[in-house]
């Protein structure tokens, strides 16, 4: 009668809790032991600049290779992770990880790429940010600017006194400070400026409709200029198209990211196609 009790609890569990409640309990007990039993991975896609097509680096995008579900999307796992302080040893790992993969690329000749890792406002309200990623950086004997860090304006803004603080820290350690998505955010220009950021990445939702004469045109023209006054280097993402990539370069935008130069994919996969591509 195992299998009838099975059943017996499974319907027990339906009745008392909704399916989804249940499915993300069970997510959360496997994301406690994702790290230990090494099922995070990071895809990597390239930056590169506008005017020649030269790949300046790579921002690490989290992967969770599940044993059942398959591969998933920080969507599908993060917003659990950070509910429950998993975000931060899973940050700590994001960030060595990040540093480890950078070492192998400098190995290769790349001393000059940047690494991006993103970070959720969580990782900042914990004080050892700042000594994971010295340490980080040490341990892969990385220069400072072998590693860009990638926040939100949001996520800068949550506790913004103790977030600016410790991204003063790092900016003065000589990491590079991108803010991610920018225009989509709470954005106060007079908060920008204190920001010690040296890059503004437009958010995707300028780039996808981007054509001449539109809204979306001018937002990202102004958004350009802004970066010059500010001398902050610009870089689109979600760039899918050859006419968003031209007008992107027409209007002044420093770098590119998105579809059309680079799907994010395992790191050898971007090793043997940026890094030391195969003759044709
Ligand atoms: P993000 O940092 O803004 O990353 C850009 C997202 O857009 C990525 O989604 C990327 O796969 C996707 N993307 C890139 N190019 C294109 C394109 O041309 N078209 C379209 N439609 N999409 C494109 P992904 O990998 O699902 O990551 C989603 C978000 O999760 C990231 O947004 C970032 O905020 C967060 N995230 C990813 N990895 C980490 C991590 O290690 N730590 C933290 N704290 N957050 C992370
Ligand atoms: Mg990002
Ligand atoms: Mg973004
Ligand atoms: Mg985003």
């Amino acid at each position: 009668h195992a299998k009838d009790q099975g059943r017996d609890g499974y319907c027990f569990f339906e009745s008392s809790m909704n399916a989804n409640a249940h499915e993300q309990l069970q997510l959360l007990q496997d994301l406690r032991h994702a790290l230990e039993r090494n099922e995070l991975v990071l895809y990597y896609q390239p930056k590169v600049l506008a005017p020649n097509g030269q790949t300046t680096g790579a921002e690490a995008l989290l992967r969770w290779q599940h044993p059942q579900r398959g591969l998933l999307a920080p969507d599908q796992f993060l917003p659990l992770a950070e509910k429950t302080g998993l975000i931060v040893p899973i940050g700590q790992w994001v960030i060595n990880e990040a540093c480890a993969q950078m070492r192998r690329w400098r190995v290769l000749g790349r001393e000059d790429w940047s690494v991006a890792v993103n970070l959720s406002a969580s990782q900042f309200a914990h004080s050892g940010l700042v000594e994971t990623v010295r340490s980080a950086l040490q341990r892969h004997a990385l220069e400072p600017r072998n590693l860009t860090l990638e926040v939100t304006e949001s996520t800068a803004m949550r506790d913004a006194d103790t977030s600016l603080a410790i991204l003063d820290r790092l900016a003065e350690m000589g990491v590079s400070i991108s803010i991610d998505d920018f225009g989509t955010g709470y954005s106060s220009l007079l908060y920008l400026k204190r920001l010690p950021a040296t890059e503004l990445k437009i958010d995707r939702g300028f780039i996808r409709e981007l054509e001449a004469g539109s809204d979306d045109a001018a937002i990202v023209a102004a958004i350009i200029a802004l970066g010059r006054t500010l001398n902050l280097k610009v870089i689109a993402e979600g760039v899918e198209t050859t006419p968003q990539r031209s007008f992107l370069t027409e209007l002044g935008c420093d770098s590119l990211q998105g579809y059309l130069l680079g799907r994010p994919m395992p790191a050898q996969q971007l090793t043997d196609s940026f890094v030391t591509p195969q003759p044709a």
